[in-house]
């Protein structure tokens, strides 16, 4: 199954199921082709998506090392809908019982669910679970808060 000549084989995908409550996981290296980050809530499951053209990331981005520059981002990221704070150092926690499953910071993502053998195309329901996880685990609108 770990064939490097696989499609995705160098994201080292792994089916998981969580140490505590058995719900399947998939563990995924972050692509370094992306280019917006997944900035971890410290309490849940959930992500915010920035972008690394975001404009508010662009105007931080000048005048600061990329550490001060992660630290101007968690300082201006909205809290979560939980209370928890996105931290570019957060623990990757199960979606299904909240607890930790990759103690962070990390270069791995975690998903809801197995894995999609790569020789077959997603059935509609895995698609519709899958959009169904990011609506509710992945925030891209309302990410700042207001400067002041
Ligand atoms: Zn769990
Ligand atoms: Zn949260």
């Amino acid at each position: 199954m770990s064939d490097e000549s696989e499609p995705g084989a160098w994201l080292r995908p792994e089916d998981i199921d969580c140490p505590h409550c058995r719900a399947p996981l998939l563990r995924l290296v972050r692509s370094p082709l992306l280019d917006e980050w997944l900035i971890y809530c410290d309490c849940c499951a959930r992500r915010a998506e920035i972008s690394y053209y975001d404009p508010i990331v662009e105007s931080m981005s000048a005048e600061n090392t990329p550490e001060q520059l992660f630290s101007a981002i968690e300082a201006r990221l909205r809290v979560c809908s939980c209370g928890g704070r996105f931290s570019f150092s957060a623990s990757r926690r199960c979606p299904a019982c909240l607890q930790i499953v990759i103690h962070g910071p990390s270069e791995y993502d975690l998903w809801a669910g197995h894995g999609i053998p790569p020789d077959r195309d997603p059935t509609p329901e895995e698609v519709r679970a899958m959009e169904e996880f990011e609506a509710e685990f992945i925030r891209r609108s309302a990410l700042w808060r207001p400067e002041g």
